[in-house]
C-alpha cells in the first residue's frame, strides 16, 4: 500500500547526526500535521514532508521529459554515456551501496566523481593535509568534554538537535559556547539559546580572537593587532578564556560549510594552534561535521574503493585526483565533460543551472519530487535512503557507519538498483566487464 509505515521508530537520514529513536508515524499517505515526527527538529521535519509522495511525483523513468520504459530508458542512457569522452557523474546524494555502484560504473566509463558539498569536505581535508589534528568523535564529547566551543553561525541550522545529543543529562552540562559573525540571524538565534554563552564578532576579528586565546596559553603577549576587538566583546571573550583554562576537556566543533570564503582557512588553522596550545597542559579536540546528503559517505567510499578522495577522474585503470581541475562546478563551467549524471535521492535539490550547458546526455537519478526530472534527456526516480529501503550512512563524525531501516515500502528503486542496471547495460552492450568490487 502506497506510504504505509512498516515502522514507527528509527533512525533518521536527513543530516549527518543521523539521530536514533526518531518516531515516524505508523500510517500516512500525506503530510498532514498531525503525521509529522514530533523531536523538534526543522530539518527532520522539512525532510519528511518531501518524502510524502503526491500527485506531482515523478514516479516512471522518463526520457525527454515523457514516461519511458525503464529498460529501453537505461539501455539508451548507458549507450549514450558510453559514447561520450568524458562523463561527469555528480550531486552524488546517495547511501554507501548507490556510491559503491557509482564508483563502479565511473570506472567503466571513466567518469569524474564529485559530491554538491565537496567545497566543504575539501576545506577540512585540506587542512588535515597540511597540518594534522586532534579529533574527537560525538560520543566522545558527549561523555567526556567539560567546555563545547561551537564555532561559526549555521552549525546549528544544519545540524538542528546537536545541543540536545550533546547535553543529555548524563554528565554535569556541559559549558556551551557558541561564536559566531555579527550577522543578524546568528544573533537572533543565540537570543533564542540563553542557556550558551553566545560570542559574536566580525570575521574579520577572529584572527585576533584566536590569537589572544592563544597567546594566553602561551603565557606571552599577543602581537596581532590587525583587527583589535571590539571592547564591548572583550568580556564574553574573556570569559571563555577562563572556562577553556579550567576545563579538563575541550571539544570544538565546526561546520566546513560556513568556512567556504577567501581566508576562512586560515581562522581554521589558527583553532587547531589553539587545540594544539592547550594540549599542553590539559585535553582539547576538534569535531569538524558534515555528513549530510550523504557527503560523508561519498567522500568515504570513494576513498576505500580507488585510494584517492572524490574530485578525481576514475579512468580504467587507475585514479587522477585533482581537487581543482575535478571540482563539477569547475568541469561544468569549462565544458570539460561531455555528459552528465546528477545524483540527489535524499531531498528534491535541483541541479546546478551549469548542468544544462552540458553538450551530451544529461541524466538525473533522483528524488521524485525534483522539477528537473522533465527537463533532464533521461530521469531515473528513486527511493529515499534510509525511509524507503534499508541503508547504511557514514555519520557526521565520519567514525561510524550507521544503519539505518526501511520506514515504508519503496515507491521506486534505489540509486544503487539504477546505477547496478546502467553498468549491466553499459556490459551488456560490450564495455567491459566488472571488476571484483571492494
Ligand atoms: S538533527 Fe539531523 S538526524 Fe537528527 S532528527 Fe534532525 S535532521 Fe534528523
Amino acid at each position: 500500500m502506497l506510504g504505509l509505515r512498516m515502522r514507527t521508530c528509527g533512525t533518521c537520514p536527513f543530516c549527518g547526526l543521523l539521530c536514533d529513536g526518531i518516531t515516524f508515524p505508523s500510517q500516512s499517505t500525506t503530510a498532514q500535521a498531525d503525521t509529522l515526527p514530533n523531536q523538534n527538529c526543522e530539518r527532520l521535519t522539512r525532510g519528511w514532508l518531501l518524502s510524502q509522495p503526491n500527485s506531482a511525483w515523478h514516479l516512471k523513468p522518463m526520457r525527454h521529459g515523457r514516461i519511458s520504459e525503464s529498460q529501453a530508458a537505461v539501455s539508451e542512457a548507458a549507450q549514450l554515456i558510453a559514447q561520450s569522452r568524458r562523463p561527469l557523474f555528480c550531486g552524488l546524494g546517495t547511501d554507501v551501496a548507490g556510491m559503491r555502484q557509482i564508483v563502479d560504473y565511473a570506472r567503466h566509463v571513466g567518469a569524474i566523481l564529485d559530491h554538491q558539498h565537496s567545497d566543504a569536505l575539501q576545506v577540512n581535508l585540506k587542512l588535515l593535509q597540511h597540518g594534522g589534528w586532534i579529533s574527537t568523535t560525538l560520543s566522545e564529547i558527549r561523555f567526556r568534554a567539560d567546555v563545547i566551543v561551537l564555532v561559526g553561525d549555521g552549525v546549528l541550522e544544519r545540524f538542528p538537535r546537536l545541543l540536545s545529543l550533546l547535553a543529555d543529562g548524563t554528565k554535569p552540562a556541559p559549558k556551551i559556547f557558541w561564536l559566531g559573525t555579527d550577522d543578524l540571524r546568528f544573533r537572533s538565534l543565540a537570543l533564542l539559546l540563553p542557556e550558551l554563552e553566545t560570542i559574536s564578532l566580525k570575521k574579520s576579528e577572529w584572527l585576533s580572537a584566536l590569537s589572544e586565546i592563544h597567546a594566553r596559553f602561551s603565557k606571552r603577549t599577543c602581537r596581532d593587532s590587525a583587527a583589535p576587538i571590539a571592547n564591548e566583546n572583550k568580556n564574553s571573550l574573556a570569559a571563555l578564556e577562563t572556562a577553556l583554562a579550567g576545563s579538563k576537556y575541550a571539544a570544538w566543533i565546526w561546520s566546513a560549510a560556513d568556512f567556504l570564503a577567501d581566508g576562512d582557512d586560515l581562522i581554521l588553522d589558527s583553532l587547531l594552534r589553539v587545540v594544539t596550545r592547550l594540549n599542553e597542559s590539559t585535553r582539547s579536540a576538534v569535531l569538524p561535521l558534515a555528513g549530510s546528503h550523504g557527503d560523508v559517505t561519498a567522500q568515504q567510499v570513494c576513498t576505500w574503493k580507488t585510494g584517492f578522495p572524490l574530485r578525481q577522474v576514475l579512468n580504467k585503470v587507475e585514479a587522477d585526483y585533482q581537487p581543482q581541475r575535478y571540482r563539477a562546478l569547475n568541469v561544468l563551467k569549462k565544458n570539460d565533460c561531455d555528459s552528465a549524471v546528477y545524483v540527489s535521492a535524499f531531498e528534491p535539490i535541483e541541479p546546478p543551472e551549469e548542468f544544462w550547458n552540458v553538450s551530451g546526455v544529461k541524466v538525473i537519478v533522483g528524488h521524485p519530487a525534483l522539477k528537473s526530472a522533465l527537463r533532464a534527456d533521461y530521469f531515473f526516480p528513486t527511493a529515499i535512503p534510509g525511509i524507503d529501503h534499508d541503508s547504511h550512512l557514514f555519520r557526521g563524525d565520519g567514525v561510524a557507519v550507521v544503519s539505518l531501516n526501511a520506514k515504508r515500502v519503496a515507491l521506486a528503486p534505489s540509486v544503487a538498483e539504477w546505477f547496478g542496471n546502467l553498468l549491466n547495460e553499459h556490459v551488456a552492450q560490450g564495455g567491459p566487464s566488472p571488476s571484483p568490487s571492494a
